[in-house]
């Protein structure tokens, strides 16, 4: 299966889905009840809404950026699996193109 000439390819790590989460900077609830905490967020958030229309008075925000990572092939783009090559047993190949992995390959951070 794997021939002399082939492209190596290796795992690309690639940051997808960004997105912001605002918190509160006080405990809307301590009673650890999910229904109501959700409750208290939902007003919470309505409130914040509020504010950004124009209110200046506020309890401080914590605004943090979160993303998820994906791992994935450098040659085809599909999701990071690999298999053993069924001919030689010994070469690692990319479980969705074929390729072979590069012995050096590991995750990068884009
Ligand atoms: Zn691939």
């Amino acid at each position: 299966m794997t021939e002399n000439n082939s492209q190596h390819v290796h795992r690309v790590r690639q940051s997808i889905h960004p997105f912001i989460t605002v918190e509160p900077g006080v405990r809307l609830s301590f009673d650890y009840e999910p229904k109501r905490e959700l409750k208290l967020m939902v007003a919470w958030a309505k409130e914040l809404q509020a504010f950004l229309r124009g209110h200046t008075e506020y309890p401080r925000a914590i605004v943090t950026v979160n993303h998820d990572l994906h791992d994935m092939c450098s040659g085809c783009g599909g999701p990071w699996e690999v298999m053993v090559d069924g001919d030689d047993r010994t070469t690692i190949l990319c479980a969705s193109c074929g390729q072979p992995v590069s012995e050096t390959a590991e995750a990068r951070a884009d």
